[in-house]
């Protein structure tokens, strides 16, 4: 009370308290939020964002009825809406109802968690996983619990959100490094690495704005020589990189178990919802006691336990599913450059962005292409800087040559349109 004294003078009384501390539509984050959304409808470009899709998302969606070209979703494979997976969902529904309503530490468990995950662990090349209810929330409680104060943790400046917020929630340090940079990652664990206990370096086997993969020999690299733990969280490159869509570990020919923590999520290429970390037997035995995210959260739903492990089969029965996808990938990247598109550092994977340079050329070449038939999701500023506001297109296996063919001619029209020398500038920074 002294100490509180001595900062304010004035005691503040309950009528000092405005209404931005009660009432939500006064707070200056909602403010905030609306100035955003009134911009974007003063654009005259319309909100694109909640756009309802009112079927299944594969290489086209319906959206008011008519059916676009779509490259929105990460169906990379498309697992979602297979009819395969769709029976094995309605099947373990059937059997076990829609929720396990309660933790699987109590009376959540059922055969069939321990199925995927056995799996899982068997497909990815780790001794054990454990399957979480959702994706952001894997890395959130993972990292959130694994680390703390006294440890370290070092991620790509691009790791995905969930990555930073489990970061931030640990209490560890975090410092994150430039994007694939392995050597300044190297040259910060030689300066600081031993003044802590754990180091966890976090990684993404594809970048999901960007398309692109770090040189993962490197990292482990950097891993082993500096005693720290590697995570990698192959969301979108699970199902997409590799010789048999096993991701970035299996692109490179690298030994699975220099990797501590393999993570991914079950809502790209396993056609369904949640997450998993694969990893040693002890680490996951330790994280089923007591992550959390898991021990105080119910069990992933029958539904999409049974979904994934359908899916996961069916990946591994049809490796073309990611041949195909690598392919119409390729096409559209080569199509792309020939054009003189900005597509940043694309190269081999599901994501290509085409990068507008500001965000209202973003949202209206969005608008142009909705327009001639193609639903893609602009970015724009604050989730990439200004000037990197883009197009990301999320191509997938169900999309064929002449839907790409036409999206890539319809894409060079319209940036030609916002901006007459866009495509001669690209080529000039080649
Ligand atoms: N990691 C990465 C790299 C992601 O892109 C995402 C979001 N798609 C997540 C984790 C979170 O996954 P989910 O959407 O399944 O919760």
């Amino acid at each position: 009370r002294q100490s509180t004294a001595a900062v304010s003078t004035v005691k503040k009384t309950i009528d000092d308290i405005g209404p931005e501390c009660y009432d939500f539509s006064k707070t200056p984050e909602y403010l905030r939020l609306r100035q955003t959304i009134d911009m974007l409808e003063g654009l005259g470009v319309g909100n694109p964002y909640f756009c309802v899709h009112e079927g299944i998302t594969r290489d086209t969606a319906r959206i008011g009825g008519r059916d676009y070209i779509s490259y929105t979703t990460y169906n990379y494979i498309g697992m979602s809406g297979d009819p395969v997976v769709a029976a094995a969902a309605k099947a373990a529904i059937d059997k076990y109802g829609t929720s396990v309503s309660a933790s699987r530490l109590v009376s959540g468990e059922k055969p069939v968690h321990r199925e995927l995950e056995m799996e899982i662990a068997d497909f990815v090349g780790q001794e054990d996983s454990i399957c979480f209810v959702g994706g952001h929330s894997t890395n959130e409680t993972t990292i959130g619990h694994l680390f703390g104060p006294g440890d370290l943790i070092l991620h790509d400046s691009l790791d995905h959100n969930s990555i930073v917020q489990g970061s931030i929630m640990s209490g560890a340090r975090r410092r994150p490094f430039p994007h694939n940079d392995w050597q300044a990652a190297d040259d910060i664990l030689s300066e600081i690495r031993t003044e802590y206990r754990k180091v966890l370096l976090v990684i993404e086997g594809t970048y999901s704005m960007d398309g692109d993969f770090p040189d993962l020999p490197r990292f482990i690299e950097v891993k082993k020589k500096h005693k720290a733990l590697l995570m990698i969280d192959e969301a979108h490159s699970s199902g997409v990189l590799g010789a048999t869509g096993r991701g970035v570990v299996e692109h490179f020919g690298c030994n699975p178990r220099d990797v501590d923590l393999s993570m991914a999520t079950l809502s790209k290429s396993f056609g369904s919802c949640g997450g998993y970390i694969a990893g040693s037997k002890e680490l996951i035995e330790y994280m089923k006691y007591t992550t959390p995210g898991f021990v105080f959260s119910c069990g992933l739903p029958p539904g999409a336990a049974a979904g994934s492990l359908a899916a996961l089969r069916l990946l591994k029965k049809e490796p073309e599913r990611v041949y195909k996808l690598r392919a119409n990938a390729d096409l559209f990247l080569k199509l792309a450059k020939e054009k003189g598109i900005n597509t940043g550092y694309a190269g081999g994977t599901g994501v290509v962005p085409v990068i507008t340079g500001n965000s209202p050329h973003a949202l209206m070449l969005s608008r142009a292409l909705f327009e001639r038939g193609i639903n893609v999701q602009p970015i724009l500023h604050p989730a990439v800087e200004e000037e990197k506001a883009r197009l990301r297109f999320f191509i997938n296996c169900m999309h064929n040559e002449e839907q790409i063919r036409y999206t890539v001619e319809c894409v060079a029209e319209e940036l030609t349109k916002l901006d007459p020398k866009y495509l001669q500038m690209t080529k000039l920074r080649g």
